[in-house]
């Protein structure tokens, strides 16, 4: 075991479902390994759930839904026990960014910021428990006509391995604010923090049942929960293929539907841009996470007048991007998650290369001892690229840039558009107009001016087109969350009849 893993208390050597309040073993008492993709190296082992483990969540929380008083309480009793997550979230905050950090290869610097927001993400859930009302509505004489908002139900939350812990609270949160409850199914690659968040949760007052985990493989366990007649929501983030599928089999039950996807985000650098501060943003956007997020802006379009100057600053800054010790506040970079996604953003680079394209920077395994066990890629810069080449179409979710040119705006929109994702887009500019001109026309659900920040608590966060559909991080969240029951009362002095019969 590596030094810095003794040192967090919230690390376990097994990991086993959480069903109904209990640490319960798979059925099948089938377990799998979880590895730091730093070095390659076993950190615990994790139960490997079953269908016959997920018809026992799904019915713990449908029992809990029904039966406890989660959904019964008035919302304010739900947000005092969210913010008792966050304040026992920040106490540990440390444990659970080592955990995160750990268990997904991250840099400590990432995995703090992600900490960070999924805290917030609670906090702010803890205070829109007080919009969840109904309205009185216009009625016709004699009539009291109100809406009421009630819990869809009971939850299947999918998520993925590159946000393993802030994936989990964004839908969590929202989840228990309106009163549902959950089977959430974090990432094989990844289980660790989502587990330590559901027994924080439990410890802050949440009743058993309320919010029930089960680990193992996507495919099977993850496609019975989309299927489950007993599941009335499934909210997933992941690929886009996975969304296709997981759409499909929530279609037999007509559950609802969230799915938060995958990205192609372009970037754009006007003529009248500050460079330099172009430049650190759009670095930043890429390489954040080592490439592994959703909205990682992997299309850089710069107009041709800064081209030269542009790519020469941007890969002397990329060059200085330190990767290394996971655990240390210098790493810029941290691993990528596997072996497997190493193979598969490795074989982007070299199809980009058949397709013409030129390598200035990066590309394969950096050198050093250290870099030799665990899955490393060196930030990579591409050039001469095309915006219909593979490279510049598909998600590689990993450290890779594209670099194209532009002439002029409507030609910059034009090819930022062309993609079938829409999750979000940046652009540099200084021209006020200009600005939001071109974010009113990318087709985009977030669009970033001058800076590199794609998600902050309190703004709707998700996609255009095949990015998904759903918002979440926002207080629209909870519309998905709850249905609208509308109830028309008669209070008239006079009895009705109808058919006057
Ligand atoms: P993935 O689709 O392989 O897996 C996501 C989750 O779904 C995992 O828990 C997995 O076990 C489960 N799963 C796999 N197959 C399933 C099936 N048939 N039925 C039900 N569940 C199944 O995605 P990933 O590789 O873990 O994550 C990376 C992807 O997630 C990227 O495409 C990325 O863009 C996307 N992502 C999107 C957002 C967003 O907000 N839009 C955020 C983060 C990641």
């Amino acid at each position: 075991m590596l030094k810095e893993e003794k040192k967090i208390r919230l690390l376990k050597e097994e990991y086993r479902l959480l069903i109904d309040g209990e640490q319960v073993e798979a059925s099948s008492k089938g377990w799998f390994d979880t590895y730091n993709p730093a070095t390659g190296e076993v950190i615990a082992r994790v139960a490997k759930g079953t269908r016959e483990d997920v018809d026992r969540a799904v019915a713990a929380a449908r029992h809990a839904l029904e039966k406890s008083k989660w959904a019964k309480w008035p919302a304010f009793r739900r947000g005092q026990i969210l913010n008792r997550v966050a304040a026992i979230m920040r106490e540990r905050f440390e444990d659970l960014v080592r955990l995160e950090v750990l268990n997904s290869g991250k840099s400590l610097s990432a995995a703090q910021g992600q900490v960070h927001q999924a805290i917030d993400d609670f906090e702010m859930y803890a205070g829109a428990v007080h919009t969840l009302s109904g309205e009185a509505k216009p009625v016709p004489n004699g009539f009291l006509n109100y809406t009421r908002k009630e819990p869809v139900g009971v939850c299947a939350q999918i998520v993925p391995w590159n946000y393993p812990l802030m994936m989990a609270a964004w839908k969590v949160a929202p989840a228990l604010a309106a009163g549902c409850t959950i089977i959430l199914k974090p990432a094989t690659l990844t289980p660790l923090t989502a587990y330590a968040l559901a027994e924080i949760c439990h410890e802050a007052g949440v009743p058993a049942g309320v919010l029930n985990v089960v680990t193992g493989s996507g495919s099977e366990i993850g496609a019975y929960l989309v299927e489950h007649p007993g599941v009335d929501k499934v909210a997933f983030t992941g690929e886009t293929g996975t969304g296709k599928d997981i759409m499909k089999g929530a279609s037999a039950t007509l559950k609802r539907v969230t799915l938060e996807l995958g990205g192609k985000s372009p970037n754009l650098v006007f003529a009248d841009a500050d460079l330099d501060a172009a430049v650190d943003g759009s670095v930043f956007g890429i390489y954040y996470n080592t490439g592994m997020s959703c909205e990682a802006r992997s299309r850089l379009f710069v107009h041709e007048s800064i081209y030269d100057a542009f790519v020469e600053k941007f890969v002397d800054k990329t060059r200085k991007l330190k990767l290394g010790d996971t655990f240390s506040k210098e790493t810029h970079v941290g691993a990528v998650i596997s072996a497997a996604q190493w193979e598969t953003i490795d074989s982007y680079v070299k199809l980009a290369q058949e397709e013409g394209a030129k390598v200035v920077c990066g590309g394969g395994r950096p050198e050093g001892e250290e870099f030799k066990k665990g899955h490393w890629y060196l930030p990579t810069v591409l050039v001469d690229v095309t915006n219909d080449m593979r490279v510049a179409q598909e998600e590689i979710f990993g450290p890779v840039v594209v670099i194209i040119k532009f002439s002029d705006e409507k030609e910059a929109i034009r090819q930022a558009n062309d993609n079938i994702y829409g999750l979000a887009a940046a652009l540099w500019t200084r021209d006020f107009g200009r600005a939001h001109r071109v974010a009113a026309q990318l087709k985009a659900g977030t669009v970033m001016i001058n800076n590199p920040f794609s998600a902050m608590p309190g703004l709707p966060f998700g996609g255009y087109k095949q990015s998904g559909f759903g918002r979440e991080l926002a207080l629209e969240t909870l519309d998905l969350y709850t249905e609208t029951k509308s109830v028309n009362a008669y209070i008239g002095s006079k009895p009705l009849n109808p058919f006057g019969v």
